[in-house]
């Protein structure tokens, strides 16, 4: 028997409905390039979508078809990630640090129609635009007139918004419709790419701001650092209209003194972004303080939190850290590091172990560890495995990848690449990424653990260790360290010794090297291959 419910396609118009009609007033604030705030309020968003739907029809979108970004987080931006899906088309996000090849192959890859393209960044672009061929309209924003480029078809944004009006009677789509696509950004192998649907990208929304995840509400102010090109600003966008928080975006100001100066100025509640960015923003708040306490959650993914900045943050700044652990693959939002009631009683330590944990899964996202065989693991706390999920907003299949289906195993379940143990009560922690991790003489090393017990020491800023070949143990591990400004002579003998109480003593790096500065991805990762091929030059002693 079926039941008798209405059918209701979980389609993003919904979500903007909402916000219009409940929280027409909270604001979407943007630093813009200049250093000026631009405001404006959901119901402004709201007009200002659908002249953009409008302007995509008139240039001849059609349902289907590829529309890429490529820009800083903005309010235009955001108009972006609800106007195109609202047409039927697809909102794909570029990532703006890619190198030209890459940038091309993705574009390519997407048949991208339509490209928008901050000012700012036109640079950047046009060093790919050569090899680009699918392009057949590019549209810059915050443009000024008479600009000199050499991309051929441009037109400029605000005059074509201008150009039409705000009426237009959201589209009757199938919620199973693609709504946007992003790219992996590489860190292991070449970019793939997820294409969300509305449904899953709904459902994903109403995942995030359960109470047991980040619970996003009315009351928030919420700055976006990390970038609406990485995994979508981890669905924030939509969270927050859906919610009602208000949005904060730094533009390109992703420098630790402006987003010291927003975070205090704005009375932000809730901050997202990449441990890298967090380490900065650690050291410029304790060399300026200033005034952070309307923070409630500083969120933080992408790469393993190291426990000691938690532990600096909570501690020394009386900031709440809350880490979480998702994928491109998983629209992002995965699991969450909440304290739970039954960890009230615990000592400070005890706590910021498990919150250095990746956390528990979010509601409507199922997780499990396997071994090589495929065979559940037990949620023990030791025992290490494989990392597989499933559920409504987690990818089925890359986009157009042929032979990517070894990533996805035949009962449902997508293998991550990630090693983790999940404890008896559910806290996930990962070890390590399969492609990172250290074979020596049969046994595993984890790198991630080895740095971040490494960056615990006071004068080790950054800790990246990476696997070199060894003719007795196959691998052995080597760790680069960039040391902070007031670190002294520590040598590598000083590290090991601070290491051997706290690892298995053949965990020790083999070698240390003292370097300026770890290689970052294109979204602040530690960039390991680079790492690897400069140890392969050479170059790295
Ligand atoms: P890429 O796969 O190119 O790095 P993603 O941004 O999708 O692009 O990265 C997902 C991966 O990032 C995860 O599989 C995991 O290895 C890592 N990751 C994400 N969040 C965390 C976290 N909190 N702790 C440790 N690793 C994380």
């Amino acid at each position: 028997m079926q039941g008798l419910m209405m059918d209701y396609p979980l389609t993003l118009d919904r979500i903007l409905e909402h916000a219009n009609k409940l929280f027409p007033h909270k604001r979407i604030s943007t630093k813009q390039p200049d250093g000026s705030i631009h405001r404006y309020t959901y119901a402004d968003l709201y007009k200002r979508v659908k002249r953009l739907a409008n302007v995509l029809q008139k240039l001849g979108v059609k349902q289907g078809d590829r529309v890429g970004t490529f820009a800083w987080n903005g309010y235009q931006h955001v108009e972006m990630y609800f106007g195109i899906p609202a047409i039927g088309a697809v909102c794909h996000t570029l990532n703006i640090r890619l190198f030209p090849d890459q940038l091309a192959y993705v574009v390519n890859h997407a048949e991208d129609k339509v490209v928008f393209i901050d000012a700012t960044l036109l640079p950047l672009f046009e060093r790919a635009s050569d090899k680009i061929t699918t392009v057949e309209q590019y549209v810059l924003v915050n443009a000024p007139q008479g600009i000199e480029t050499k991309l051929p078809n441009i037109v400029h944004y605000e005059d074509l918004m201008a150009d039409v009006d705000d009426d237009f009677e959201w589209l009757k789509l199938d919620e199973n419709t693609a709504m946007g696509m992003c790219y992996t950004s590489g860190t292991t192998g070449n970019p793939k790419g997820a294409l969300y649907s509305h449904r899953s990208m709904f459902l994903h929304t109403i995942g995030e701001n359960q109470a047991n995840a980040l619970g996003l509400t009315e009351a928030d102010s919420v700055l976006m650092v990390v970038p609406q090109f990485h995994a979508m600003a981890w669905g924030l966008p939509y969270a927050c209209a859906y919610s009602g928080a208000e949005m904060f975006m730094p533009g390109p100001h992703l420098k630790p003194e402006p987003l010291a100066e927003i975070i205090a100025t704005e009375k932000i509640t809730v901050a997202a972004g990449v441990p890298s960015i967090w380490n900065g923003l650690y050291h410029e708040l304790r060399q300026n303080p200033r005034d952070i306490s309307s923070v409630r959650a500083l969120i933080v993914g992408g790469s393993a939190m190291p426990r000691s900045l938690i532990k600096a943050y909570e501690k020394d700044l009386h900031v709440n850290v809350l880490h979480a652990w998702g994928m491109t693959e998983t629209s992002p939002l995965g699991t969450v590091s909440k304290l739970q009631s039954h960890h009230a009683n615990l000592t400070d330590e005890e706590k910021w172990d498990i919150k250095a944990k990746q956390g528990y899964v979010v509601p409507g996202i199922e997780m499990r560890i396997v071994n090589d065989e495929g065979e559940e693991l037990p949620w023990d706390g030791t025992t290490m495995g494989e990392v597989q999920v499933r559920g409504p907003w987690v990818v089925r299949d890359y986009y157009k990848l042929e032979g990517s289906s070894n990533q996805f195993t035949k009962d449902g379940w997508f293998r991550t690449g990630d090693v983790a143990t999940i404890s008896d009560d559910g806290y996930m922690q990962i070890t390590d990424r399969t492609k990172d991790l250290i074979k020596s003489g049969g046994e595993w090393i984890s790198s991630v653990e080895l740095e971040n017990t490494l960056m615990a020491h006071p004068a080790v800023r950054e800790a990246a260790v990476i696997a070199i070949p060894d003719e007795r143990w196959a691998e052995r591990p080597l760790a680069a360290i960039v040391l902070t400004e007031d670190a002294g002579d520590i040598t590598a003998d000083d590290l090991r010794e601070f290491l051997l109480p706290k690892v298995a003593k053949f965990w020790i790096p083999d070698k240390f090297v003292f370097i300026a500065e770890i290689p970052k991805t294109s979204v602040g990762k530690f960039d390991k291959k680079v790492l690897r091929r400069r140890y392969t030059a050479g170059e790295l002693g």
